[in-house]
């Protein structure tokens, strides 16, 4: 027998980094070995009791344990629908909204739907993992920016015009970032869709983060510019961040009727929907009564004083600069001054390889910067109590302080 898989579509894929590295870490973990792990970039908190209590209130009362419509159940239609009104200040119709399978299920029905062979897919390096590997897969060639830390990790618009051509279908922003935590002005943002009018060229603004940002920064979302930016973006934002519901796996997207119908096809051959009882508890979170709001903002305050302990730790370590994270829960490690280098007479030629060694020897899970298009980056989620990161910042000072 020479049973084959497809290896074409199988080359266009890889493994995704950040939940290779979260997994290894937990298998250490079960091992018995103590991982200080600042790899995930997931909640550590559960999922706030009222939501759940709504969620098992549905089990029990209604029909959340059947297949839903493609597009989502009613309620989670008029609660995506309520949140844009109340936060973007844009009202979307029924037919402009759809409920996925996770954040990372809507990304990947438009993708689909919009990208094919010959396109290019213009991502702002660091980028999430998952956008290159979405693209690669839907046939078409992701065009990379890269961005610096010393211009808070924001293109200048000649980086854009450089990136940009007849065959830019699509243009991905993430504002507040993944990895870097950097979140973009609404200038920028009006600077790029300046660019782009007149142009054939849609954009995915991905908001998973937009709940939680720091300081004075405020999130601005493009579909409230005009109708030229509303009319070219597929939002998309999700719940398992701001409400730590990961692993309910819904995600919200709103656009044009036709990419949304596009997407309702797919996703009716794929999945069929998101799961009826997640959707419930989805639509209670995105309605934001007191209690939500409440708990959403206590997890957001303890994510900014982790944010404040996070940079000064950062700032004491030799050679490593950051830019502060105006959103999020990642903050980007720069060592490129560190690296290439000797760790007990071993050669540390990059992060990829620092990352191995900070996992092996120090039980340090961090996600190396390559995996993000970022060389010489590491990522560091402070979605982790203090005392893990106090933990894991011992633990890197002790080691950098042989990297040589
Ligand atoms: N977009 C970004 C920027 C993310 O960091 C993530 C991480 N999970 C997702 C999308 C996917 O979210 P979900 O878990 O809802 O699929
Ligand atoms: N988005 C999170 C992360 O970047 C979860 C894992 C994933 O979906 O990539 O760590």
């Amino acid at each position: 027998m020479a049973l084959s898989l497809n290896t074409a579509r199988m080359s266009a894929v890889r493994p995704s980094a950040t939940l290779a590295m979260a997994a290894k870490a937990k298998a250490m973990q079960k091992a018995g070995i103590d991982v200080a792990n600042l790899s995930a970039g997931e909640p550590d908190f559960k999922t706030p009791a009222c939501i759940v209590d709504y969620a098992r209130r549905a089990l029990e009362e209604r029909a959340a344990h059947a297949y839903t419509n493609a597009r989502g159940t009613d309620e989670m239609i008029d609660a995506m629908r309520a949140k844009l009104r109340r936060e973007q200040y844009t009202d979307y119709g029924v037919n402009e909204v759809i409920a996925t399978v996770g954040t990372k299920g809507a990304l990947m029905l438009a993708i689909d739907a919009l990208v094919g062979a010959g396109d290019e897919v213009v991502l702002f390096a660091p980028y999430w993992v998952t956008y290159a590997d979405l693209v690669r897969l839907a046939g078409g060639t992701p065009v990379v920016v890269h961005t610096k830390r010393e211009h808070g990790y924001r293109p200048s618009p000649a980086d854009l015009e450089r990136a940009l051509t007849p065959r830019t279908k699509l243009v991905v922003l993430c504002t507040p970032s993944n990895p870097t935590g950097a979140g973009w002005t609404e200038d920028l943002l009006r600077t790029i869709y300046a660019r782009l009018r007149g142009t054939d060229t849609w954009v995915i603004s991905d908001e998973i983060y937009e709940r939680l940002t720091y300081g004075t920064f405020r999130h601005v979302s493009p579909v409230s510019f005009d109708d030229d930016a509303r009319g070219r973006t597929l939002w998309v934002g999700g719940v398992a961040k701001a409400y730590a519901m990961t692993g309910w796996r819904v995600g919200v997207a709103a656009g044009p009727k036709p990419l949304i119908d596009a997407m309702i096809t797919l996703q009716q051959q794929r999945t069929t929907c998101a799961a009826a009882v997640a959707q419930a508890a989805a639509a209670y979170a995105l309605r934001e009564s007191p209690d939500v709001t409440a708990a959403v903002e206590e997890m957001r305050r303890t994510y900014e004083k982790r944010r404040t302990l996070v940079l000064e730790r950062a700032a004491r370590l030799p050679g490593v600069a950051v830019h502060p994270p105006e959103g999020a829960f990642y903050i980007f490690l720069d060592l490129g001054a560190r690296l290439p280098g000797k760790h007990r007479g071993r050669d540390v030629g990059d992060d990829v390889k620092l990352s191995e060694l900070l996992l092996d020897e120090a039980h340090l899970a961090l996600v190396p910067g390559t995996a993000f298009d970022g060389p010489g980056g590491l990522r560091l989620s402070y979605a982790a109590s203090e005392s893990v990161l106090e933990q894991g910042f011992d633990r890197l000072e002790r080691f950098l302080a042989e990297l040589t």
